[in-house]
């Protein structure tokens, strides 16, 4: 079986304790490969890396850097077949979402190459006509990159090409339940001619390697996606040392369906936004708020549209809907939705496993929708990360935002509405970092990606990214007579 190594300071290596895990595909649950599995030790070996070549790395052009960025993603893109296969084995997802992914993750490298040519200074006007001050932004040294299980290719990329970019070195943790597209990603990365120690990739628990990477006074950044809970702890960890921080966390996005929607619309993109990934997106449509007057429409359209979903191994191509991730996923969804159901909720399709030999070793589960949900069921208030659409209506305006708004994430949240006057209304009263209007997707290269309230911290894509991982400095220059 292949065995996925690590990346410490140039070099392909195992971990020092020679430990090794085994990935299996959620499909069938048989094995994928091997990945050696690192712990304290190794991570702080891969931080010393990361420090010595900082220095060197930090001094050199950004079109230089840029160009080694563009080499990485051309390589990623060659190699991208081979690393969605990857991705679906371990993760799940169908090989056509597999390969969007790969895309993206490239297309991250070829965005920061040339973000990172565009990190303009500012000269300020001053208070004496004797000085000048130079505002200057530089790259703020070993940069920790600890990344989840659903997005692992794409999610680590969009952190390391703006900290390459900005002239940061680099030590990355993928998650220890999904590490082998990821690993492939970085491999090819390195390839494209960074000096070692530039890139630093260690697999292992995040109890081990995770903590080392944000306890560690090396590193002086710690961008973070994953659990709310991992990313508080992480918070107060990293508050030692007052390390700069990106948190992007859970997430628990409501979507408005508004009397005037186009009704065929609005759920097919609800629909995809409920389902694709199994649900398993921090942007995942998690309550749906529909006007009473077309409530009864819209949920018809969206059972009809739910209920020609396939559902298979994500390598067969005719497969919209992979497994679900884990057991433990499968469950948490199953026992969220029997509360739903004791506290007065209605089915109005899946609600349980697919029937068939070919889903018996895989952690599958039917798309669901559920109607008349209330705030007090788990599912509208806990993040779910599982394939359900839960469905609530209301009679106003001011009682869907209340409602949106009632939560303790702020991610994204979605308003379909054709009157733009009442769905601007909506979208500066919704408390979340992007707001989708008569569409599913928030996110653009060229856009802040990011959560309010208990969803994160700092911003992720656009030029806020390169700029999380540069300190500015003010240089003021004192003038001699004649001016
Ligand atoms: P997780 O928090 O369990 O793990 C994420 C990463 O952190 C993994 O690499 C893990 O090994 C590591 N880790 C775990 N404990 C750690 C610790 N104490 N110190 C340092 N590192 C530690 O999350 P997960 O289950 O892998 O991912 C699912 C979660 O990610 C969901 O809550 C989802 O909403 C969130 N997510 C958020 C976004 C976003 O952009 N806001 C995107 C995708 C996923």
């Amino acid at each position: 079986m292949k065995r996925f190594k690590m990346l410490i300071d140039g070099v392909a290596t195992e971990s020092i304790s020679g430990r090794v895990a085994t990935i299996k595909n959620p499909a069938n649950q048989e094995p994928v490969a091997e990945v050696s599995f690192g712990g304290r030790v190794d991570a702080a070996l891969a931080l010393k890396a990361a420090e010595r070549a900082f220095p060197g790395w930090a001094k050199i052009e950004p079109q230089r850097r840029g160009e080694i960025l563009h080499r990485a993603s051309d390589l990623v893109r060659e190699k991208a077949e081979e690393i969605a296969r990857l991705l679906t084995q371990e993760q799940g997802k169908p090989l056509r979402y597999a390969r969007n992914e790969v895309l993206s993750s490239a297309e991250a490298l070829d965005y920061y190459a040339e973000e990172g040519k565009r990190n303009f200074g500012e000269i300020v006007p001053s208070a004496s006509k004797r000085s000048r001050s130079l505002v200057i932004s530089q790259p703020l040294g070993v940069a920790a990159v600890i990344s989840p299980w659903n997005y692992p290719v794409d999610l680590l990329a969009w952190k390391l090409a703006p900290a390459l970019a900005a002239g940061c070195t680099v030590v990355a943790k993928p998650s220890s339940k999904a590490p082998l597209a990821a690993t492939e990603f970085v491999m090819a990365t390195e390839e494209a001619g960074l000096p070692p120690g530039v890139l630093n990739l260690v697999h292992g628990s995040g109890r081990d390697v995770g903590s080392e990477l944000v306890e560690n006074p090396i590193s002086r950044k710690v961008s973070f996606t994953g659990e709310t809970t991992t990313g508080k702890e992480i918070m107060e960890k990293a508050s030692r040392h007052v390390k700069r921080l990106s948190l992007e966390l859970g997430g628990h996005s409501p979507a408005i369906v508004c009397e005037d929607a186009k009704i065929e619309e609005a759920a097919e993109a609800c629909m995809y936004r409920a389902f694709s990934n199994m649900g398993q997106i921090c942007i995942s449509v998690n309550r749906i708020y529909v006007h009473d007057a077309v409530a009864e429409e819209f949920a018809d359209e969206l059972v009809k549209m739910t209920k020609k979903l396939r559902i298979g191994g994500g390598l067969d191509p005719d497969v919209d809907l992979g497994p679900m991730f884990s057991e433990a996923q499968r469950q948490k969804t199953k026992d969220q939705i029997a509360d739903a159901l004791d506290k007065g909720a209605t089915i109005l399709c899946g609600g349980s496993e697919p029937e068939g030999e070919e889903f018996r070793r895989g952690f599958f589960f039917m798309p669901t929708v559920l109607d008349r949900m209330d705030h007090s069921m788990r599912m509208m208030r806990e993040e779910t990360f599982g394939p359900v659409a839960p469905m609530m209506s209301f009679s106003s305006n001011d009682e869907a935002l209340r409602l949106a708004n009632d939560s303790r994430y702020g991610l994204a949240a979605y308003v379909f509405c054709e009157d733009m006057t009442t769905a601007l209304w909506f979208a500066e009263g919704l408390e979340a970092g992007s707001v989708g209007v008569n569409l599913n997707n928030v996110i653009q290269p060229q856009a802040p990606f990011g959560g309010w309230k208990e969803s994160g911290l700092g911003r992720e894509r656009s030029r806020a990214a390169l700029e999380a991982y540069m300190e500015k400095k003010h240089i003021r220059i004192g003038l001699r007579e004649g001016f």
